[in-house]
């Protein structure tokens, strides 16, 4: 069976609902309705037979009569019948009875069948004919001199039919045009709302198709779920792009950056191949390869690092860090390197703790403070300080070494970046993209402050 679309199985489900609602109301109305008019049949019966009771009269003599009232001789004198009496109106009929049932005056449509009916004063009964009830209404006339006469009112329940029809007519037209007109505005309602959907479903085909990341989904201007979910789409197809454009980028680079040590070996190896050499030149060509290998491996591996931080942080979990103390003990290790007579001192405030990775946060003051070494002076001088300012913690790593150009400095956190490759041997270039990968992991910055032949500053702010 085909599936239902959600279109189809809202308007399906407010169909069911209309149509169960309306059939209730249809219920409740017309029940309401015909108590309301049954009611009132009943109420315009007891006043028309109460109206008459004062139209009959007794008279003892025919005398002072008038040609308009009608006169019968009741026992010893009359009965008046005024022509206020009325016999028939609204389908009400009445009629003037003897106890023992004669009909003396007025109408009963139904006078047959109502002679098993006893006379009851003041009660309304009621009598079946052919399926049709009848209200009976009975009053005592206690007039003077009137006895053993009796007034009974007769009337049909469908006495209203007419106001009933109309009732039943707006109810059978007017509900169903409403119900139809409900069906239809959702119809269109539910289409409207959904369309963004197909939208959605639309672009990620042509997404998958044209293997595009860069499109994005249009649904226009909004603000109702569908364009909240279309803003979440479409902000993970530029996250999903970014991180496919960085993937591109490091490929690229990494391929780019392995040429050149692999073309070094090779030539190294050609050269040697060739002719025979010496042991010395062999030894030489053999090192020049060793420390080309051992520089790719180096790249190879620092590369890995970087991108670890980035796809798997949960191999690098959060804990309290006693900062002052992590970077302390960092300086003393660096301090006995006494490289090319540059000497260190720091000034650390104590007992400063932040939630890092330790081991990622060590390799940040290792990566700057071994930098600091390789690009300072002879003699020189490097001081590592951290302190709190206002609502962050701040480490500097300055030196007064080379210096960078202003140019330069946008550009040295570049991952594989290197001022000078020449200055040298062992740094691949990603010493600093890797400090600026560690910065934003723990949420802060990394800055460079510096002059050529001066010195730099490498600030890094933590936020509390
Ligand atoms: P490298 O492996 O080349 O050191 P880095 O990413 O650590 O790679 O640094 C990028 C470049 O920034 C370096 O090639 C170097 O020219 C420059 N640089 C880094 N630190 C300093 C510093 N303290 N003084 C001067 N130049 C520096």
């Amino acid at each position: 069976m085909k599936r239902l679309t959600i279109k189809t199985k809202i308007t399906l489900w407010f169909t069911a609902l209309l149509a169960i609602l309306l059939g209730v109301t249809y219920a409740v109305v017309l029940v309401a309705n015909q108590q309301i008019i049954q009611k009132g049949i009943r109420d315009d019966l007891i006043t028309v037979v109460t109206f008459n009771v004062d139209e009959v009269e007794y008279l003892t003599s025919l005398e002072n009569t008038t040609d308009v009232d009608l006169y019968m001789s009741y026992g010893d004198g009359y009965l008046e019948i005024d022509d206020d009496f009325v016999t028939l109106v609204n389908e009400i009929y009445i009629a003037l009875y003897e106890s023992d049932g004669d009909l003396l005056y007025g109408q009963n449509p139904i006078a047959s069948y109502t002679l098993d009916t006893p006379f009851t004063n003041n009660v309304i009964q009621t009598v079946k004919v052919n399926g049709t009830k009848y209200y009976v209404f009975d009053m005592k006339l206690t007039n003077r001199g009137l006895t053993d006469l009796w007034l009974r009112g007769v009337v049909s329940e469908n006495q209203g039919g007419s106001t009933m029809s109309s009732l039943t007519y707006i109810l059978l037209i007017a509900l169903p045009l409403l119900m139809i007109g409900g069906i239809i505005g959702g119809y269109f309602i539910a289409r409207r709302s959904l369309k963004p959907i197909e939208k959605v479903t639309e672009s990620a085909k042509e997404i998958q198709e044209g293997n595009d990341l860069k499109k994005r989904i249009d649904v226009g201007k909004g603000k109702d779920e569908v364009h909240e979910m279309t803003d979440q789409f479409n902000e993970m197809l530029q996250r999903l792009d970014e991180s496919f454009e960085r993937e591109r980028q490091f490929t690229m680079d990494i391929s780019h950056e392995l040429r050149t040590p692999i073309s070094v070996i090779l030539s190294q190896c050609e050269l040697s191949l060739e002719d025979d050499q010496s042991k010395k030149e062999y030894k030489e060509a053999l090192e020049t390869i060793q420390r080309q290998g051992e520089k790719m491996s180096k790249m190879i591996n620092d590369s890995l690092d970087s991108v670890r931080i980035e796809l798997t942080p949960e191999k690098y979990p959060l804990e309290e860090v006693d900062l002052s103390t992590l970077i302390i003990n960092a300086c003393v290790g660096m301090q006995k390197l006494k490289d090319r007579g540059i000497s260190l001192t720091y000034d650390i405030a104590p007992d400063i703790k932040i939630n890092g990775n330790d081991s990622l946060l060590t390799r940040l003051v290792n990566n700057l403070v071994s930098n600091a070494y390789r690009y300072g002076k002879e003699n020189g001088h490097i001081e590592v300080t951290l302190k709190e300012v206002d609502q962050s913690i701040v480490l500097e790593v300055k030196d007064d070494g080379i210096g960078i150009s202003k140019e330069q400095q946008e550009k040295i956190f570049d991952r594989f970046y290197q001022v000078d490759s020449s200055r040298t041997n062992s740094g691949v270039g990603l010493g600093l993209s890797m400090v600026k990968d560690i910065m934003s992991f723990h949420n802060g910055k990394v800055e460079v402050e510096s002059e050529l032949d001066i010195g730099s500053t490498f600030i890094c702010t933590f936020n509390k």
